[in-house]
């Protein structure tokens, strides 16, 4: 049996939001959250953000009484700064002990936990033998818009097949990392919600029913009878045909397919499968796994 994080995104229930949770905004000139709260807030608004937080380094914000103003929800956090970065989401306080303490205590109080751009400075920043030690994190960025512009690739699709190829349910994330305007909105998380809360928004990413997407809309995702249907698009382009690689163990391209849409049929051998749509006009969108029951555990 196989679990489809997108079973229930078909119907009418539930609404798309879309979510950044890697910003630094409001710590003063020169550094790396150089613009007020206020303002970088509003920003998100005006890109059509429904979902926001501010992650300042190892500084937990708490922006609650930005939420009725912007009417834009807004989960409390900050990014945990000691090497390897993660931000820890909707959790209470900052802690400043190992990351394992920082993760436990972020899932005590209620919160999520990403690590951070795994391929920053250098391939593996995120060390293999440091990812194989860490428990209880619910996904990793896949894609952290701030270090194009830095150094080494803000792309981590190796490190997520590393971890998937290990049988460790981890979802994948897209951030801005936002620290200046030009960062605003190079990818995004779309997340289906029943129910629009912060316990609806947190619900739905820990069933994995999101994806990245830097300028691309999932149209469908059907999980029938072994076989992945899925379609995209671009909201507004005469451009309709996209690359759509399915991938398994280990980064393996299982099929690809050029279309308006595309589908694979599952052999039953595959552990897991996430797709990866390329469109013509450059945007990509990336679905989280379709992954083997029983096989995986939550990282
Ligand atoms: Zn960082
Ligand atoms: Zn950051």
């Amino acid at each position: 049996m196989y679990y489809n994080p997108y079973e229930n995104t078909n119907g009418n229930n539930g609404k798309w939001l879309k979510a950044n949770f890697h910003t630094h905004a409001g710590t003063g000139k020169g550094t790396c959250g150089a613009y007020e709260i206020d303002e970088v807030i509003s920003l998100y608004k005006e890109a059509g953000y429904d979902v926001l937080t501010i992650s300042n380094h190892d500084l937990f914000s708490d922006v609650q009484e930005y939420e009725s103003k912007h009417d834009i929800m807004l989960l409390n956090g900050y990014e945990y700064s000691q090497t390897p970065h993660m931000c820890c989401i909707d959790g209470k306080k900052v802690v400043t002990g190992k990351h394992q303490e920082a993760v436990d205590e972020c899932i005590e109080q209620g919160g999520f936990v990403t690590l951070n751009h795994p391929n920053w400075i250098h391939k593996e920043y995120w060390s293999h033998s440091k990812l194989d030690e860490m428990r209880g994190y619910t996904g990793i960025e896949i894609y952290n818009g701030v270090i194009f512009r830095l150094n080494g690739t803000g792309l981590a699709t190796d490190i997520w097949d590393y971890l998937l190829s290990q049988r460790k349910l981890v979802w994948g994330f897209g951030s801005d990392d936002f620290h200046r305007w030009y960062d605003l909105a190079r990818a995004w998380n779309m997340i289906y919600c029943s129910d629009k809360t912060h316990e609806g928004v947190k619900a739905a990413i820990q069933k994995g029913s999101f994806y990245v997407s830097t300028g691309l809309i999932l149209n469908k995702f059907v999980f029938e009878n072994n076989v992945i249907k899925v379609s995209a698009s671009a909201k507004e382009t005469y451009v309709k045909d996209n690359k759509y690689i399915f991938i398994g163990k280990d980064g393996a391209i299982l099929h690809e397919e050029f279309g308006e849409s595309a589908c694979y049929k599952l052999t039953g051998e595959e552990e897991y499968v996430r797709v990866q749509v390329v469109s013509q006009h450059g945007a990509m969108l990336w679905t989280q796994p379709v992954y083997k029951e029983g096989l995986f555990v939550k990282a």
